[in-house]
Parts: C-alpha cells; sequence; structure tokens
C-alpha cells in the first residue's frame, strides 16, 4: 500500500517541487547518486574501484519528450565514456541506460540511434553498455532496440525484471552464449494482469529466472540486496559451475554497502549502480518504495523547512 502511494507521487510535479526544495534533501539524496556532474561520477567511480568494485553508471533523467534533452543526454554519456577511458576506468566501469531518456517515448529511431552512439564510444573506450528495463509498456521496444544493438555491439546488457509474468520467457530467449543478462525483481507500480503483485511471488519469480539465466550460456548479472536471493545465486554458480567471472552481483550504490564489500572480498566480481546528475526525484522515490524505513530520512530532511 504504502509502496504504490510513493511510486505514484513519483510521478507527481507537485510532490516533486516539495521535496526538492527541502534544505537537507540534498544531504539524504547524496547517500544514494554521485552527485550532479560527471566530475562527481568520476570521483566516486575512483574510490569504488579503488575498493576492489565494479561499476556501472547512469545518468539520471528519464521518460524525456523533448529532442533536445535526448541528444544531450547521448553527449553527457558521449563525454562520460571519454572521460573514463581518459581515467583508465574502463573496463572496470560501464554504463547503462534509459531508453525513454534518449527519446523512446516520442521516437524509437532516434533513442536507437542515440543508443547506437553510445554503444560505439563505449566499444572505443573498452567498454560496455546496458539498457536499463523501465515499465512494462516499453519493454517489448526495449527488446527490440537490444536486439538490434546486439548485432553490432554483442555485449550489450539487458535487464528483466522478475516481477514480470513475462519474464521466465524472456530468459530463456536471452540466456544465449555472451549474452549479458541483469535479473532485477522490478521497481515500476505495475497492474495485476502484467506482473506479480505479492513478494513471495515475485521472490519465487526471481529464483525461476535466476535458474534459467545460470542454467544457461550466457552472463547472468544478479542486481538484488535481498540476502537470500545473493545466497542463491552463490549456491546455483556452485550448482553449475560457474567461476567467478562467469557471472556477477549488482547492487545499488548507497544501498548494503558492506555486502557489496564482504562479496567482492570473497572473490565476486560486484558491480555498483552508481547514478549522477540533477534529475534525482523518480529514481530516489523508487528507492523510497522499496524500503519505506528510508522516508525517515526524507521525513527529516522535510520538517527541516519549518
Ligand atoms: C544494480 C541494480 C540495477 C537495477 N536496475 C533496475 C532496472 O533497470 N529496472 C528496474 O525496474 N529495477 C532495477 N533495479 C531495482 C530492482 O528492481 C529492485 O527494485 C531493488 O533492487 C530492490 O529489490 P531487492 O532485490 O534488493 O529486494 P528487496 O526485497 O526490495 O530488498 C532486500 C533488502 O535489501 C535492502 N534494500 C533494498 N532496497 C533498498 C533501498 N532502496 N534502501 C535501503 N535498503 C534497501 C533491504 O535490507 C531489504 O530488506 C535495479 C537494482 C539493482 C541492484
Amino acid at each position: 500500500m504504502l509502496r504504490s502511494v510513493i511510486l505514484a507521487a513519483s510521478r507527481s510535479g507537485r510532490v516533486e517541487r516539495l521535496v526538492e526544495s527541502a534544505p537537507l534533501t540534498r544531504g539524504v539524496v547524496r547517500r544514494f547518486i554521485a552527485g550532479d556532474g560527471d566530475e562527481a561520477a568520476l570521483a566516486c567511480t575512483q574510490e569504488l574501484v579503488a575498493d576492489g568494485l565494479a561499476v556501472t553508471i547512469d545518468h539520471l533523467g528519464e521518460d524525456t519528450t523533448n529532442p533536445a534533452q535526448a541528444e544531450a543526454t547521448r553527449d553527457e554519456y558521449l563525454g562520460l565514456l571519454d572521460a573514463l577511458a581518459t581515467a583508465e576506468l574502463t573496463p572496470a566501469a560501464e554504463v547503462s541506460l534509459k531508453l525513454s531518456a534518449l527519446g523512446q517515448l516520442f521516437d524509437e529511431k532516434v533513442a536507437y540511434e542515440h543508443a547506437r552512439a553510445i554503444c560505439a564510444k563505449a566499444t572505443e573506450a573498452g567498454t560496455t553498455v546496458t539498457l536499463d528495463a523501465e515499465d512494462h509498456t516499453t519493454t517489448d521496444s526495449t527488446l527490440e532496440t537490444l536486439a538490434r544493438l546486439r548485432v553490432d555491439f554483442p555485449t550489450t546488457g539487458a535487464v528483466l525484471q522478475a516481477y514480470l509474468r513475462r519474464t521466465e520467457a524472456d530468459c530463456r530467449e536471452l540466456a544465449t552464449a555472451g549474452s549479458r543478462v541483469r535479473l532485477c525483481k522490478g521497481a515500476y507500480k505495475e497492474p495485476e494482469s502484467v506482473a506479480y503483485q505479492s513478494r513471495l511471488d515475485v521472490d519465487k519469480s526471481y529464483v525461476r529466472c535466476l535458474n534459467i539465466l545460470m542454467a544457461g550460456e550466457g552472463y547472468p548479472m544478479l542486481a538484488t540486496h535481498d540476502p537470500r536471493l545473493v545466497s542463491i545465486g552463490e549456491d546455483r554458480a556452485k550448482w553449475f559451475d560457474r567461476t567467478n567471472d562467469e557471472f556477477e552481483f549488482q547492487m545499488l550504490y548507497g544501498v548494503r554497502p558492506e555486502e557489496q564489500l564482504r562479496l567482492a572480498n570473497l572473490g565476486y566480481t560486484v558491480r555498483v549502480y552508481l547514478p549522477y546528475g540533477t534529475q534525482w526525484y523518480a529514481y530516489m522515490m523508487r528507492r523510497l518504495a522499496e524500503r519505506p524505513a528510508n522516508l525517515s530520512f526524507f521525513a527529516r530532511a522535510l520538517r527541516s523547512k519549518r
């Protein structure tokens, strides 16, 4: 119930203005986000890599309806990839893209062309790109774009959401040699017709999908902070004889950082999803919806306004 309310607020301009104007909000946001510009993303990446972690960097922003904004997002990624290569942070750091930030909502072809330019730059920089999964209305379009990008850039990563009823079938389709697939639970508010609603059903689906990916020939990227799912991942890696370079764990920046280091110290690849940029509102609200206990940080920040 609370999750639904928070996810609904993530699309409200009025709540957005209220949250953004609270003076302490920045401090709270900083826990989950590197900072406003690419220098902050680079500095944070450097620290994470020095700690033995891999990184995937996301420039915040989504649901763009403006072609100039989509171009600016493409250019931001091109500049970021140059900077990562110059700082010798590739291949430890890659990038994650939201096609809706590149124009998917108004012209899929534009989004594809921008994503293609970013994949070409990533290849030149010696690293990879992963296409984030957004709400279910974009899944077909995103997977079609992924297939087109993989013709020339076969290492482009997919993201599948275990809460969607279709995802087991998508896992079977994508568990092929060389295919990088991030499996997450899913962060959007979705109707029952397309998505499991209870935590138990989502977790059971995650395990079924994890089994398919681990048994297959691709490269599974297990994106979860859930302790039970992490240990099931470790168990299946042993069962399917996967070495530590044949799959990875992924977690969000600011969420369970000690666990990230613990797993890295055990020899697993752990990749941290690191967002940066000024358009942090929708991303932050999804993080709150996942763990309403985080609301107490926000409540304190909002009270500070008075
Ligand atoms: C690397 C990565 C990439 C992702 N990419 C996408 C994507 O492209 N599309 C998409 O829809 N979703 C994405 N997600 C989000 C994902 O779908 C889930 O919403 C999110 O990871 C929470 O699910 P969980 O598996 O961690 O399990 P949960 O059951 O939600 O959490 C398990 C435990 O982890 C801790 N935890 C989880 N979330 C938080 C939080 N926000 N703050 C503090 N503690 C927390 C808590 O201790 C909680 O009990 C991504 C997640 C990760 C880790």
